[in-house]
This record gives structure tokens, C-alpha cells and sequence, in this order.
């Protein structure tokens, strides 16, 4: 079984998601947790996931899987 911990500082969770930013487009995306460890990337447990903001002036695009996540509406 695949697993990283959430890259939140104490945070001991699994990750369960991965945020990546997307510099060219000031983009931040969140999606299902990625295979591979990225730069520019983070990952999320679901209680960060949920709590992630974009920051000031950057989009934040939600990629989930509807009900793996646990993500409300
Ligand atoms: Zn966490």
C-alpha cells in the first residue's frame, strides 16, 4: 500500500492528497495523491486538503474523486 506522510509541519497523518502549484499559471491544484513526489508540490491529508487556500491572487482547482476524499460540495 502506497503512503506518504502529510507534508504539514507535526502533522501525522497519511496523505491523502496532493496540492502542486502551477507557477505559469498562478494556479494551485489539488488532486488524488500523486505516485510521485514533485517539486513544487505538496502533500495533504484529508484535513489539510479541506482546509487548503489558494494564496493571493491564485486560483485553487479542486481535482477529486467524488467520494474518495471526503471533500464537501
Ligand atoms: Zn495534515
Amino acid at each position: 500500500m502506497f503512503s506518504r506522510p502529510c507534508s504539514r509541519v507535526a502533522c501525522p497523518r497519511d496523505a491523502v492528497a496532493t496540492l502542486t502549484f502551477d507557477y505559469d499559471d498562478s494556479m494551485a491544484v489539488l488532486g488524488p495523491l500523486s505516485t510521485s513526489a514533485e517539486p513544487h508540490s505538496y502533500d495533504l491529508c484529508e484535513r489539510h486538503a479541506e482546509r487548503t487556500s489558494a494564496p493571493e491572487g491564485w486560483h485553487l482547482v479542486r481535482h477529486t474523486v467524488a467520494g474518495q476524499i471526503g471533500f464537501g460540495t
